[in-house]
């Protein structure tokens, strides 16, 4: 998953360490290993591999994780799209909204 890549600060994920309470759901659901869990609170180790898929977000019992497509870029498409266009050998045309 490494070179299935998002687009760079666009990604709208925080994470609040004081919320969090360590369980480590977050670092087991993510399909990009974004998180690690040090000292009994999670890290955002690479916040533009994020997909927004929102799996961190839902399984996190603390409410500790934000991430919300709608309030920004948060699309999707164009990474699926990007993939879709390489398997094709053809040039990524972008999101489409
Ligand atoms: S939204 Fe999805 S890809 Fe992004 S950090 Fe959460 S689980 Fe990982
Ligand atoms: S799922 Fe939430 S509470 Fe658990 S480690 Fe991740 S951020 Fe912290």
């Amino acid at each position: 998953m490494k070179d299935f890549r998002y687009l760079d600060e666009t990604a709208i994920l925080s994470l609040s360490e004081e919320k969090c309470i360590g369980c480590g759901n977050c670092r087991l659901v993510c399909p990009h290993r974004i998180f690690r869990v040090r000292h009994g609170k999670a890290e955002i180790t690479d916040p533009n591999a994020c997909m927004e898929c929102g799996a961190c977000a839902t399984n996190c019992p603390a409410g500790a994780i934000y991430v919300n497509p709608d309030d920004g870029c948060g699309c999707a498409a164009y990474i699926i799209n990007s993939w879709i266009a390489r398997v094709f050998g053809k040039t990524p045309s972008g999101c489409g909204c």
